[in-house]
């Protein structure tokens, strides 16, 4: 992604937020954390001076990948900061990027890597969680049907 190639971040310091450099695209309530909107057409960006939200569409096809999305992000974002686990308000998944996310060029490619392949990434765990549930199904109406009368 373009966004990444000079991507660098600066520590600030957020008046409402006591000092620490705490992320201003999450504060967003003070003028040093004013935000640039980059929008395209299947990802938004939003980046501050020391932090950034990437915000991506994902085609769902139907509810049930809606909800094992909704579980998938709260596990995930559980184990890393990269991923919210409630994505930005239109948006199917969003990546919080920090100067942690980018801390070495290895880590920053990694983040970018990371995000770049998501949607296959996510489509793949769908494949395999489709592909379980029709096991499932036909397991099931194999042994129900079995002790029909
Ligand atoms: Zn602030």
């Amino acid at each position: 992604m373009e966004f990444f190639k000079d991507l660098e971040f600066k520590p600030i310091e957020c008046p409402k937020r006591g000092g620490i450099d705490f992320p201003c695209v999450i504060c967003q309530q003070c003028e040093i954390g004013e935000v640039e909107v980059i929008l395209e057409e299947d990802f938004l960006i939003e980046k501050t001076v020391n932090s950034a939200i990437i915000s991506m569409l994902l085609k769902l096809e139907d509810e049930f990948e809606e909800v094992l999305l909704g579980r998938f992000l709260q596990s995930l974002g559980s184990k890393t900061s990269l991923v919210m686990k409630k994505p930005m308000e239109g948006y199917q998944v969003s990546f919080f990027i920090d100067q942690n996310a980018i801390a070495s060029p290895e880590k920053k490619r990694k983040t970018e890597t990371f995000i770049q392949d998501f949607t296959n990434m996510w489509k793949s765990a769908m494949t395999k969680a489709k592909s379980v549930l029709n096991k499932w199904e036909r397991d099931v109406v194999q042994d129900v049907t079995n002790r029909l009368p």
